[in-house]
């Protein structure tokens, strides 16, 4: 670990600066940047690193040379014509520690009805240990730590003796193009922190994800001669029962790809949206529905895909209209590979330490059922990837909050694992 001097002041820092580091988590919740929107979000974070001094970098993503690249996921439904990953390098005077890349995304999911928050999602709101508010935990909280933490070292009359690359992505929560990008660019480290709320926990595992899209038609008539026609939304239930046993089936395979055969139910599948229909009173002549599905890290996409169309077959074959009205599957978002973090790496244990020296507890691991942006550097540039951060509540959910507590100290781990995982120069 650095010194004591140095792990003190740069703790003292970080507590000096927790007031402003909460206000530009603040601002980042204040901003709306669901899909499509995140510029603005990136607009802020890009002012913050030039305040901070970093050397800035602003780059849309361009779908068609991501494409070429392994990890890609389709664009369906998005445009990228205002798509931004911001990069801020700091750059010591003379390197000569480990180099280390600070990852997280300010895009955020849909706030769902608002009349179901106590305070309004998009307006960041404190109470007692807790700040509420849409992306507070996932994971807006996330990359103002990242910047407190550059913050934290110029406060203290220090720096990072090695390259410290900040990026601030998108499309984390669809498609995982946005981190794609920042390999794409060309940025590489030693190591990948990526601050997502993993309640002070590093994160050993997550699962890959397939998002589709079922178009199921139907055949319209009066509801009085039901029977004349085909109901495209009791023909979409069916379906969905298909592919339950989809999920029923991998489930049952767990003790085939540890570590999640300590995990309970690893897969799960959910229907995230329906629409479908015209008419109460007209036999449905469509249905369309998304899905989200999970595999196991080490399970082949392609393999896993393959499983679910053949399920949709095997739905339609016995069906009366859709036998020969087959429904149209559409691979419309994530194609997410799982990831598992080797457990001897150096910088698991540098964190471990650093995690000690503030918390006084020994760093705990954490499977997960859910996919984060590791799995790019992970697999694909063979890099170490920490996902670790603060306690969050009800991500994804109404009434998301992040520990205030928590995020105070993990900002403090994070400063001691850069010090000394990069190595410390003191500016003259
Ligand atoms: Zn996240």
């Amino acid at each position: 670990m650095p010194s004591e001097d140095i792990a003190h002041a740069l703790i003292s820092a970080v507590d000096e600066g927790f007031e402003e580091q909460l206000a530009l988590t603040e601002a980042l919740v204040n901003i709306p940047s669901i899909r499509g929107k995140e510029a603005p979000a990136q607009d802020l974070v890009e002012g913050e690193m030039l305040r901070l001094g970093l050397d800035t970098d602003r780059f849309r993503l361009d779908a068609s040379e991501l494409a070429k690249l392994r990890g890609f996921s389709p664009v369906v439904d998005a445009d990228y014509s205002d798509a931004w990953t911001v990069v801020g390098r700091h750059l010591p005077g003379i390197a000569e520690g480990r180099s280390l890349i600070l990852n997280g995304h300010v895009d955020v999911v849909p706030a769902g009805p608002e009349t179901m928050w106590t305070w309004p999602p998009f307006a960041a709101k404190r109470e007692g240990d807790w700040m509420y508010g849409r992306g507070a935990g996932d994971m807006k909280s996330g990359v103002a730590a990242n910047l407190a933490v550059i913050s934290a070292f110029r406060r203290a009359g220090l720096e990072p003796a090695a390259e410290v690359i900040v990026q601030s992505v998108i499309e984390e929560e669809c498609t995982g193009n946005g981190m794609l990008s920042c390999i794409s660019r060309g940025y590489q480290a030693d190591a990948v922190v990526i601050t997502e709320p993993m309640s002070e926990r590093l994160q050993r595992a997550q699962v890959g994800v397939l998002w589709f899209r079922i178009d199921v038609a139907g055949l319209p008539t009066h509801v009085s001669r039901a029977a004349e026609g085909a109901n495209a939304i009791d023909a979409a239930y069916e379906i969905i029962e298909a592919l339950r046993s989809v999920e029923r089936e991998w489930n049952a395979l767990k003790d085939y790809y540890p570590p999640y055969e300590r995990i309970d139910h690893p897969i799960n599948m959910n229907v995230g949206k329906i629409e479908g229909g015209d008419w109460a009173s007209s036999v449905p002549a469509w249905c369309r529905f998304e899905v989200r599905i999970a595999l196991f890290p080490g399970q082949s996409l392609k393999s896993a895909k393959a499983r679910i169309e053949a399920a949709l077959d095997q739905a339609c074959n016995s069906h009366a209209f859709l036998a020969s009205n087959k429904p149209k599957i559409t691979w419309h978002g994530f194609e997410a590979e799982g990831y598992v973090l080797p457990n001897d790496t150096e910088a698991e244990s540098v964190l471990a330490c650093a995690h000690r020296s503030v918390t006084g507890a020994a760093l705990e691991d954490v499977v997960t059922r859910a996919t984060t942006d590791a799995r790019f550097y992970g697999l694909y540039v063979d890099t170490p990837v920490l996902v670790y951060g603060a306690l969050a509540e009800r991500i994804h959910g109404f009434d998301e909050r992040v520990n205030i507590p928590s995020l105070r100290r993990m900002t403090k781990t994070l400063a001691l694992f850069v010090a000394n995982w990069c190595g410390v120069h003191k500016i003259a």
